[in-house]
């Protein structure tokens, strides 16, 4: 999902006497903590709908934009979040690479303003990369709600670049932010910066004028003599200090880069803490300085989450919060399904009805009326049951809550020896399984990526909702719901129990801590909710515009033509297919050439096996009870009962999710080997699971 976002904000301007001969562009870089806001604010200045989020880890890949202003065509770059320049996970190199490379002109560095104290530590990093930066002091509207008060004339003195105050939501100092980033294109060297130290602390260095972040005198020392080293070694080298400070930190990669022979001895051990302590010693004296009215954390937040992250209540709650979103699911849904249910049978029959009159045979007749109207139609009719779910995960996500699940599933999630934020691409695979597969880049261990990679997958998502209420539906009409929602719980602890096998069968154990922090709660904004639910709505129309009616003439076609050309099914391609296959399918109580033929058709999408469902049963029409209660039960003189119908939905819960998700897995791995390995695994794991549960079952019943 590498997308490339263009947007039309006017024709770029044109330039009457240009200064400089070459083209006038450049590039802007957001870079700053997880969560502070900088998606919100790349959609604001561009106009494009990225995903943003309450919580970390949601924009794992850089995205560009482009927009014209102040006589330039200047490239905006979304960048993952990012603690420290650092760290090694894969979307804090995504961060640190970009940065450092040569297409960056300006950094916007995107701090919360309401936790400023967590936000500077990377600010003062990117002071000492020697590039022009502009400090965004984002979330202005939350200081204000909660009475804090910032200096801004001290800070940027302190810092010695400009401090602009915005809020990215309300769309505040943008254009001012903007500005600021243009004219400091070129300045590299901090302007008005002033220090007041007290009186104990004398340098003898006198750094105090060019750079905001300066040292004790030891550490000041070192650098420079490393620098010195550094400078007759590669004197072409573009920041000195910078390549020196990271050498006496030990950096794996500038260190490999440009090793010095350390004549001074002054490079005898890592002296990362002993930087990050004083990087925090001057952090505490800005805010002491800058900071005049420190708020405390918003009380609710703190209230409310003495509940919600309760070490036994965390879990019933999240437990509980998902059965009401799937209550409403089915609910409302059902509701509006209701008006949709006649509207099948008249588009059907008007289509009919015009094809009989224009003449068409009755092969056209069929393909238009039992293949696509069937197929797609059947499927978009499931759109009020997906706008609800995603708008209920919008909510939740905005809201800040599913950082409190990622929370309180911790300590399981160390206890299957993963950390705590390998839960957060599961929760994002109850929407859609591609964006959580992507989103295990956030994880810093290589094993954990993979191992979350590999269990993503069984979290049922929105694609698999048509196949519960179909089924669940036909043959459990008294208890649809909570048949439904067992799937999705059987999805979260098969994935658990996934984890736990692969944990038994490790031999490195290794301890893990938590890295998620909790954003404050609030008001989820109408806006991110509306574009999430959009986005999702749009992705759904797309896929039953292009797969499901793909496979929905495909569908027809294997299934109307045979060995003997147009004709009966019983004979046809399809059948032959669904036959040949059933052998395997038998133990697990899915041996019927029709089910077998829909499973492997939904490989191209989840909701294919739906649609195929109602091309097999000749257009049966999927949103009438009456059409429905008639093929339930012409299933079950079939031999077709609960048990299967429950079997159809676990196998379909937890056999590969789709074409799209395999395509991730592999574009994440890069191996087919492991793709083809991901695929197996999941198969196997439906399979025995579904074969335990029907064998189990049948001796029951
Ligand atoms: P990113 O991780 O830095 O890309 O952050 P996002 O852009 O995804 O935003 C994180 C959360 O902060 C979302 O819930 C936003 O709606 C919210 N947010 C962003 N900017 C502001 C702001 O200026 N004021 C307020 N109140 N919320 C903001
Ligand atoms: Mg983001």
């Amino acid at each position: 999902m590498t997308s490339e976002v263009k947007i039309k904000a006017g024709q770029p301007q044109v330039q009457k006497a240009p200064v400089k001969a070459e083209k006038k562009e450049m590039t802007v870089a957001f870079i700053g903590n997880p969560n502070c806001g900088k998606t919100t604010l790349f959609n604001a200045y561009t106009g494009a709908n990225l995903k943003v989020a309450n919580w970390p880890g949601v924009t794992v890949e850089k995205v560009e934009g482009a927009i014209n202003a102040h006589g330039y065509h200047i490239h905006l770059v979304d960048l993952p979040g990012t603690y420290s320049l650092t760290s090694y996970t894969m979307e804090e190199q995504v961060s640190r690479n970009f940065i450092l490379s040569d297409d960056v002109d300006v950094i916007v560095d995107v701090i919360d303003a309401s936790a400023l104290e967590r936000n500077l530590y990377l600010t003062l990093q990117l002071l000492e990369l020697g590039k022009p930066v502009v400090v965004a002091l984002n979330m202005m509207d939350i200081v204000e709600k909660r009475g804090m008060e910032i200096d801004l004339h001290r800070l940027p003195e302190m810092l010695g670049v400009p401090v602009i105050p915005v809020s990215a939501l309300k769309r505040r100092g943008l254009s001012v932010l903007l500005h600021a980033a243009v004219h400091h294109k070129d300045h590299v060297h901090p302007d008005r910066l002033i220090h007041n130290h007290s009186d104990h602390t004398h340098h003898q260095h006198n750094h105090h004028s060019e750079f905001a972040m300066v040292y004790s005198d030891a550490m000041e020392d070192r650098i420079d003599a490393v620098r010195q080293l550094l400078h007759d070694k590669y004197p072409d080298l573009y920041n000195h200090r910078w390549h020196a400070l990271k050498l006496i930190e030990r950096d794996p990669e500038i260190t490999a880069k440009y090793p010095v022979d350390d004549v001074h001895h002054v490079l005898d051990r890592s002296y990362e803490t002993d930087i990050i302590t004083e990087k925090y010693a001057f952090i505490e004296e800005i805010i002491h300085e800058v900071v005049v009215n420190q708020a405390s954390k918003a009380a609710a937040t703190d209230s409310v989450d003495r509940y919600l992250t309760d070490k036994w209540l965390g879990i019933p709650i999240f437990l509980a919060i998902m059965a009401i979103v799937f209550f409403l699911t089915f609910f409302i849904g059902d509701m509006v399904q209701d008006s949709f249910q006649g509207s099948i049978d008249t588009l059907s029959a008007l289509a009919e009805g015009g094809l009989t009159s224009l003449g068409a045979d009755d092969m056209l007749i069929s393909l238009v009326c039992d293949g696509i109207i069937a197929g797609v139609g059947g499927i978009l009719t499931f759109l009020p049951n997906i706008c609800i779910l995603f708008f209920a995960l919008a909510i939740l996500e905005d809201s800040g809550y599913m950082s409190r699940v990622a929370y309180v599933m911790n300590d399981i999630m160390n206890r299957l020896g993963l950390s705590g934020r390998a839960f957060i691409p599961m929760i994002l695979g109850f929407g859609c399984s591609v964006p959580a597969i992507m989103a295990s880049r956030a994880l810093e261990d290589k094993r954990d990526r993979y191992r979350t990679m590999l269990v993503t997958p069984f979290i049922s998502c929105s694609a698999r909702l048509p196949i519960y209420i179909l089924f669940s539906g036909m043959f459990f009409p008294h208890n649809a719901m909570i048949v439904a929602y067992s799937m999705y719980l059987i999805g979260i602890v098969v994935a658990l129990a996934a984890l736990k096998a692969m944990n038994l069968f490790s031999h490195e154990k290794k301890e893990n801590d938590l890295l998620i922090e909790l954003p404050e709660y609030k008001r989820p904004s109408a806006h991110t909710v509306y574009v999430y639910v959009w986005e999702k709505i749009k992705d759904y129309l797309s896929r039953a515009g292009t797969v499901i009616f793909a496979a929905s003439i495909l569908m027809w076609f294997i299934l109307n033509f045979g060995p003997a050309g147009y004709g009966d099914m019983a004979d046809s391609f399809g059948a032959i297919i669904g036959k040949a296959i059933v052998p395997f399918f038998a133990p697990i109580g899915l041996g019927y050439w029709q089910i077998c033929l829909a499973l492997i058709a939904g490989i191209s999408a989840k909701e294919v096996v739906v649609s195929s469902f109602a091309v097999l049963f000749d257009g049966v029409n999927i949103n009438s009870p009456a059409a429905l209660a008639a093929l339930a039960s012409m299933m079950s003189q079939g031999g077709f009962t609960q048990l299967n119908a429950y079997c159809m939905m676990l196998f379909s819960l937890l056999y590969i999710p789709c074409a799209a998700t395999i395509a991730t897995i592999h574009a994440e791995s890069h191996s087919w080997k492991w793709t083809a390995f991901s695929v197996c695994f999941q198969i196997a794991v439906a399979w025995v699971l579904t074969f335990v549960v029907y064998q189990i079952g049948s001796r029951i019943f």
